[in-house]
């Protein structure tokens, strides 16, 4: 029998205010621990939360961008567990009537279309952080950092309508960029500012049911969420294979084994509790804000891809990539800005330079190459003091040093060779040096035309000038 996996995703992103949720206390990552709080994060008795109506903002942006009905009247609700980081003994999220429903991601797999709904997003505070260790003298300790107490969050849950691990990754990286766009999220999942939660679970083909989901967490990349996926869509069908069944779970990814591990048996809703804070007044927000709102929305993800395509004449498929994080989009522009080629920019960008990040993992706010760099290289390519070929060479060189192109290329004698006689004198050589290949060609094998231009730019170390190198080549071969 055939199985497809059902995927459904749960994000929490770290909203960029400056202060937390529910009181003043600053945000700011990375300080020492316990020094950004106050009585409300910290949970004192008498100490009364506010909502941050920045974070509020934030949210709303995040709804629209995402299509999502934003809802008139919403509610913070208690979600009542113990766990030492969480101070009060619950959290303040949403339940019943979360911020904003409905929406939907648009993404592109393999050429397709698809659209991936948002069935909710809701705000709530974070928790904050356990350190586990030994003291000198090895007795086990446990330290907490309040900080992250109260810094705001939204989840984004997504319906059950991801089909492949590649579509969830695609759906994280397009949610990820929208936040990024709308300057509301860093999206950094390593530091844990974005985070993932994937259900899954496997359903014979044809078959309109779901099956028993497990919940998959500790992924700290895109690449994590994808492996674990396939690996636990891997476990189940094997389950159902040997005819056992797939219990619902929270699981563990272990990035080291590329395994998932079971945590903790699936916790209920009922068992939380959630009612209604009664601290919190209900958020009712009006129409004229949302328009506001909505007027001041940036160009998003979308938007772009259709003016790129439109204004820089370039094909989607380029246009998808070039607009997938706002840096990449504002590289693409400031070099088509100075070199207006758009095309060649792009496929530059798309293949040299991003195989160059993908190998050092870097972003593209990393890259040592600047926009005035790579257009500088267009520039002596375009006007023949380099050939494409030895291009590539400068390129690498550009991005190992972080130099110019054109120092490079005269610090090294990279210019290409432009005169025909020193071209001439390679292509002698080479007819001498092959007289028989020279004489197949010649018996009309027109094939062997291309090994022997290679050869030439070979004597020439890759700097003649392909055309020369043709046309003298050519006449050479006829006389
Ligand atoms: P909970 O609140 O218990 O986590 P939800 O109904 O909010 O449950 O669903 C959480 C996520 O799980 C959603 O993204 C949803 O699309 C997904 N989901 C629900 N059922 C399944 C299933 N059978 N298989 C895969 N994903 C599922
Ligand atoms: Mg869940
Ligand atoms: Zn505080």
């Amino acid at each position: 029998m055939e199985y497809e996996p059902v995927i459904g995703l749960e994000v929490h992103a770290q909203l960029l205010t400056r202060s937390k949720i529910f009181c003043g206390c600053s945000t700011s990552f990375g300080e020492e621990p316990n020094t950004q709080t106050c009585p409300v994060c910290t949970g004192q008795p008498g100490s009364l939360p506010v909502v941050n109506r920045k974070a509020v903002e934030f949210a709303i942006r995040l709804g629209l961008a995402t299509h999502c009905r934003i809802a008139p009247f919403s509610l913070f609700a208690r979600k009542n567990y113990f766990y030492p980081d969480l101070p009060k003994g619950y959290q303040i999220s949403m339940y019943e009537h979360p911020l904003a429903e409905n929406g939907f991601i648009e993404i592109t797999v393999n050429g397709i279309k698809k659209r991936i709904r948002i069935i909710r997003i809701h705000m709530e505070e974070d928790a904050g952080k356990l350190k586990h260790g030994e003291t000198p003298e090895k007795f086990p300790y446990s330290y907490v950092d309040f900080n992250r107490t109260g810094v705001p969050l939204v989840e984004i849950v997504s319906g059950p309508d991801i089909r492949s691990p590649q579509e969830a990754g695609e759906y994280l990286r397009r949610l990820r960029a929208i936040l990024q766009y709308l300057e509301i999220c860093t999206g950094d999942m390593e530091k844990g500012t974005f985070r993932c939660d994937a259900n899954v679970s496997v359903r014979p083909v044809g078959q309109k049911e779901f099956g028993t989901r497990t919940e998959l967490k500790n992924m700290n990349s895109f690449k994590h969420v994808e492996k674990a996926l396939e690996y636990e869509i891997k476990r189940q069908i094997e389950l159902l294979r040997s005819g056992e069944e797939v219990i619902q779970e929270t699981r563990l990814f272990d990035a080291n084994t590329g395994m998932t591990v079971s945590m903790r048996g699936k916790e209920e809703a009922h068992d939380y509790r959630y009612f209604p804070d009664p601290d919190l007044v209900p958020l009712r927000i009006d129409e004229r804000w949302i328009e506001e709102i909505r007027a001041g929305l940036p160009e998003l993800p979308d938007q772009k891809k259709e003016r790129f395509i439109q204004q820089y004449q370039i094909p989607e498929y380029d246009a998808e990539i070039l607009t997938s994080s706002k840096a990449m989009a504002k590289y693409f522009e400031e070099t088509v800005a100075l070199f207006p080629e758009p095309k060649v920019v792009s496929n530059w960008m798309m293949v040299e330079l991003l195989r160059e990040l993908k190998r050092d993992e870097r972003e593209i706010d990393q890259c040592p190459i600047t926009p005035r760099h790579l257009a500088g290289m267009l520039i002596l390519i375009k006007n023949g003091t380099i050939s494409g070929k030895i291009a590539k060479d400068v390129f690498e060189e550009m991005y190992r040093t972080g130099e110019e192109a054109e120092k490079i290329v005269k610090e090294r004698g990279w210019v290409q060779i432009l005169d025909r006689g020193e071209i001439e004198r390679a292509i002698e050589q080479v007819i001498e040096a092959y007289t028989k290949q020279v004489d197949e060609y010649r018996k009309g094998k027109e094939k062997i035309f291309g090994f022997l231009v290679g050869e030439v730019m070979k004597k020439t170390r890759g700097k003649a000038n392909p055309q020369l190198v043709n046309e003298l080549l050519k006449k050479k071969l006829k006389e």
